[in-house]
């Protein structure tokens, strides 16, 4: 191959390597997902808007080897809008990797552990999701004021998360998964979903905390004070679901909590199911801030924008010596391999690179 010649890859190439695969499997569906959406937005967002979501991943770059089995992002054409599949997906892969290097920045310098909250409370009607939201936020902030809280807990990042109810009937799945809510009511597999066609919003936190608050049965919270304390502030007994747990120092424990708050605040399948289920998406998170950063975390993620933490992110050890260029034709991605000119080579491989995303499904 001559140098700086591109060659077309061709659709076994593509399945049997890992570059091809990541663009057969993860941005080819986006695609698809963007032209349901651009058929929901029509009407809804302004034609400029439109237009931009619609060609969003048309053009992309992402420097390779030779066998395809490395990736990283070189270029790429998005629209950044907060209902785009594939913006969405890119924007998660990157504020896990921030949250993650922040947090390991944190127990490092600020000598914290982590305990990882969930609250929720029950599912609401489309028309009343926004509203929900907002007390969600008032409740959240009344819980984060109170003095026994604030003694303890030295920063969050928080995620607003909306999930869509879309059964008609219980499925086996949902039976499984909370067999004693349907037992205590009388339902079975196969019955009427009581929930169908609501919505439930519910935040995952990730808060920082000394290391003596495990210990300290002074200050120490159970999950049961922080149930009593989210039904007060919410002023609704009826709430039975807080989860707190301790995140352990684990690779796991940690990148689970990491992708919990890094995800989507709403799921592709949910939030494209229908016209009206986006238009209440829509109206909902319009504008909202999703994510939030308090305290300790507030102060590191200035810190990592500002590369201040460069130490503690991992390395990217690739050698990355070609070029792979994808373009969107009308249905599927037209792939063209190039190897890097020396100029190139030396630019994308001489000072050190940083691991930039983490993979989210
Ligand atoms: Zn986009």
């Amino acid at each position: 191959m001559k140098i700086n010649q591109e060659v077309k890859v061709n659709k076994n190439v593509l399945r049997t390597t890992e570059l091809g695969q990541y663009i057969l499997q993860k941005y080819t569906p986006k695609k698809d997902l963007i032209r349901k959406l651009a058929e929901y937005a029509d009407g809804v967002f302004k034609p400029k808007t439109l237009e931009r979501v619609k060609s969003c991943g048309d053009f992309m770059q992402h420097l390779t080897t030779v066998d395809m089995s490395a990736r990283r992002v070189h270029r790429s054409n998005s629209c950044g809008n907060r209902f785009c599949p594939i913006c969405t997906w890119n924007k998660a892969k990157k504020d896990a990797i921030m949250i993650s290097v922040v947090m390991e920045a944190i127990r490092h310098e600020e000598d914290q552990e982590y305990i990882f909250l969930t609250l929720t409370a029950p599912n609401v009607d489309g028309d009343e999701l926004k509203n929900e939201i907002d007390r969600f936020n008032k409740s959240f902030n009344k819980l984060f004021k109170r003095r026994n809280v604030q003694k303890v807990i030295n920063g969050y990042v928080r995620k607003l998360e909306v999930t869509y109810n879309k059964e008609r009937f219980i499925t086996k799945e949902m039976y499984k998964n909370a067999t004693a809510y349907y037992k205590k009511r009388g339902l079975q597999v196969g019955d009427n979903n009581p929930n169908y066609d609501t919505y439930h919003p519910h935040f995952h936190a990730i808060l920082a905390v000394n290391k003596s608050y495990f210990t300290d049965t002074k200050v120490y919270i159970n999950q049961a004070k922080w149930l009593e304390m989210w039904q007060e502030c919410m002023n609704d007994s009826s709430i039975t679901q807080v989860d707190i747990r301790k995140v352990r120092s684990s690779e796991k424990s940690e990148n689970g909590a990491i992708l919990e708050v890094a995800k989507y605040s709403a799921k592709g399948n949910e939030l494209y199911h229908s016209q009206d289920v986006f238009e209440v998406f829509y109206k909902a998170l319009k504008g909202r801030q999703l994510i939030t950063f308090n305290g300790l975390f507030k102060e590191y993620v200035k810190k990592f924008k500002n590369k201040e933490l460069e130490e503690y992110q991992k390395e990217d050890e690739n050698i990355y010596t070609h070029l792979l260029t994808s373009i969107w034709r009308t249905s599927k991605y037209e792939n063209m391999l190039r190897e890097l000119t020396l100029e190139e080579f030396e630019e994308y491989n001489s000072k050190a690179k940083k691991v930039e995303e983490m993979e989210v499904e």
